[in-house]
């Protein structure tokens, strides 16, 4: 007989490596930018009509040494890149993107020079959410799966995983 069935109901068993994603999914703090139209929908997120207080989000915050999360919400034009790069750059690991929509996941309907064709030009994306623009609905979607992901990653792995790939991106810019 396991340890598990010899102990009475309602006692919780995890490890610190769970106990520490359910920590870092739970308070998962967004950097405050938006690019484009896709940003209304994201300011929506945010109002008390969706509430995204109840999952820990009711802050954005004003500094990326704060931030945990970046959620490209529109095209990124050519000027744009290095500044959201830096952005990036000034978050602490281990970090994660979401590019909501399509102009930010591969530069949308915009196909032409002034436009990045995708963030991950740019920056390592975990999430991608299609639509023009999603609604607040598609992205509360997306969060959860994104937060799902965060409190299963193996605590140091996202970070070295992340360092790789945004060297390559770099090299792209
Ligand atoms: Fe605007 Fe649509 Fe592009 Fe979002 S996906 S930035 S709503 S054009």
């Amino acid at each position: 007989m396991g340890v598990e069935e010899k102990l009475p109901s309602g006692v919780l068993l995890t490890t610190v490596e769970g106990l520490f994603g359910y920590m870092r999914s739970a308070a998962f703090w967004p950097a405050t930018f938006g690019l484009a139209c896709c940003a209304i929908e994201m300011m929506t997120y945010g109002a008390p009509r969706y509430d995204s207080g109840r999952w820990g989000q009711e802050v954005f915050r004003a500094s990326p040494r704060q931030a945990d999360l970046m959620i490209v919400a529109g095209r990124v034009s050519q000027k744009m890149a290095p500044v959201l790069r830096q952005i990036y750059d000034q978050m602490p690991n281990p970090k994660w993107v979401l590019a909501m929509g399509v102009c930010a996941s591969t530069g949308g309907m915009f196909n032409n020079y002034a436009i990045v064709q995708g963030v991950d030009h740019v920056v390592p994306v975990d999430m991608y959410l299609p639509g023009c623009p999603p609604r607040p609905e598609m992205l509360i979607d997306a969060m959860f799966k994104l937060k799902d992901k965060v409190a299963h990653t193996p605590i140091g792995t996202h970070a070295a995983e992340v360092a790789a790939a945004a060297e390559q991106a770099q090299l792209e810019t």
